[in-house]
């Protein structure tokens, strides 16, 4: 078998569109939760052109007592989503059972669930299950952790698996603590996935990202902004009266509403005025890392001093009034405060490293 697949070898998928040229979009409910709803919102949907639906039928609630699924009986209303739509049908798996019962079903599309993709184990023992199923898509979301190299890995596991219908799905990233968003998006690790899957399709789930269905419209316009294929979007025919994700479905209607709204940007780079500007930021860049590498040597310089003085690494006093004056400074330039302390640990700690790591 050949291991040594990369991500750059991952085509883009091809998927019906609403019309040509539009973003991918796959829409249905967080659950499948009787067959009237089933086929309700998905006709619903079908009637604004959405050809490709997804719906839960095992679902991995954080909470036990929450809502589970109604597990593999709702395989034959997804079966019959396609007999009487078209549509394409997708739906979560998580265990080898779950790729046997769906793959039986005639399931198209099975997607990862983040807390799925952050278990390599998991994703081992349902990508062995696939093996030889090309037929099938995978659409792989990432894991609850902010780790991309755990995004990667499970990718990988698909894709040395013989999957090569295979794709990435954005949905933000647990975090502790009070947020806007339900799952903190940290664009960069998405960013950073299309550096290293050029041809990959990436699509953005504003819905988990978001938790709330105000925010769909702001964040699936981003998502077309920044260059995702697509979008994946909870839709219910009766959000309000979900039996999971209920604050963050929308009806299939407010779907159209927004898909008429988006406003979709043209990847070909406007070549002149934009590489000039490219330009400008290579220039920041080599600054940049100029500054930071004359920086590290003084850091390494106060490293052989402290060590001459039997003197701490870490001096949180010093450590402290050197963040909060780089914090008023931030103010100064205008630049976000959360941003420039994120930096300034980060460049501390690998000050750190640096004077740990002396001779
Ligand atoms: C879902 O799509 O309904 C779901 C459970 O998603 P996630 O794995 O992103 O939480
Ligand atoms: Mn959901």
């Amino acid at each position: 078998m050949n291991l040594s697949k990369s991500l750059s070898d991952i085509e883009p998928l091809s998927f019906p569109s609403i019309e040509s040229g539009s973003p991918i979009v796959i829409a249905g409910p967080c659950s499948a939760e009787s067959v009237q709803q089933t086929l309700d919102t998905a006709r619903a949907l079908s009637a604004i052109g959405v050809k490709v639906f997804r719906a839960g039928l095992w679902k991995p609630r954080t909470m036990p007592g929450s809502f589970e699924g109604v597990g593999d009986k709702g395989l034959q209303w997804l079966q019959a989503v396609k007999r009487k739509t078209g549509m394409m049908v997708a739906t979560e798996v998580a265990t080898v059972e779950h790729v046997r019962a769906a793959l039986d079903a005639g399931i198209d599309i099975l997607w990862i669930g983040a807390r799925t993709t952050a278990n390599p184990f998991a994703i081992q023992d349902i990508a062995d299950q696939l093996q030889g199923h090309d037929e099938v898509t995978v659409l792989v979301k990432n894991p609850v952790n902010p780790d991309l190299d755990l995004w990667q890995g499970a990718l990988l596991r698909f894709s040395n698996a013989g999957i090569t219908r295979l794709g990435a799905v954005h949905r933000g990233f647990s975090s502790a603590g009070a947020h806007l968003y339900r799952n903190d998006p940290q664009w960069h690790i998405p960013f950073e996935m299309r550096r290293r899957a050029q041809g990959m399709t990436i699509l953005c789930d504003p819905s988990h990202i978001g938790g709330k269905r105000e925010y769909v419209e702001s964040l699936s316009q981003l998502a077309m902004d920044v260059g995702f294929d697509g979008l994946m979007i909870e839709s219910h025919c009766d959000p309000d009266h979900a039996l999971s994700d209920s604050a963050q479905q929308i009806t299939p209607h407010t779907l159209q509403t927004i898909l008429n709204r988006l406003v979709i940007r043209s990847g070909a780079p406007v070549e002149d005025e934009l590489s000039l500007l490219r330009q400008q930021i290579d220039d920041c860049d080599h600054e940049l890392l100029a500054v930071l590498a004359r920086r590290m040597s003084v850091s390494r310089e106060i490293g052989r001093f402290k060590k001459a003085h039997n003197l701490r690494v870490v001096q949180p006093a010093r450590y402290q009034d050197m963040i909060n004056a780089r914090l008023d400074e931030a103010d100064s330039h205008g630049l976000s405060r959360s941003f420039i302390e994120r930096v300034m640990q980060a460049i501390h700690e690998e000050s750190v490293q640096q004077q740990l790591g002396l001779e």
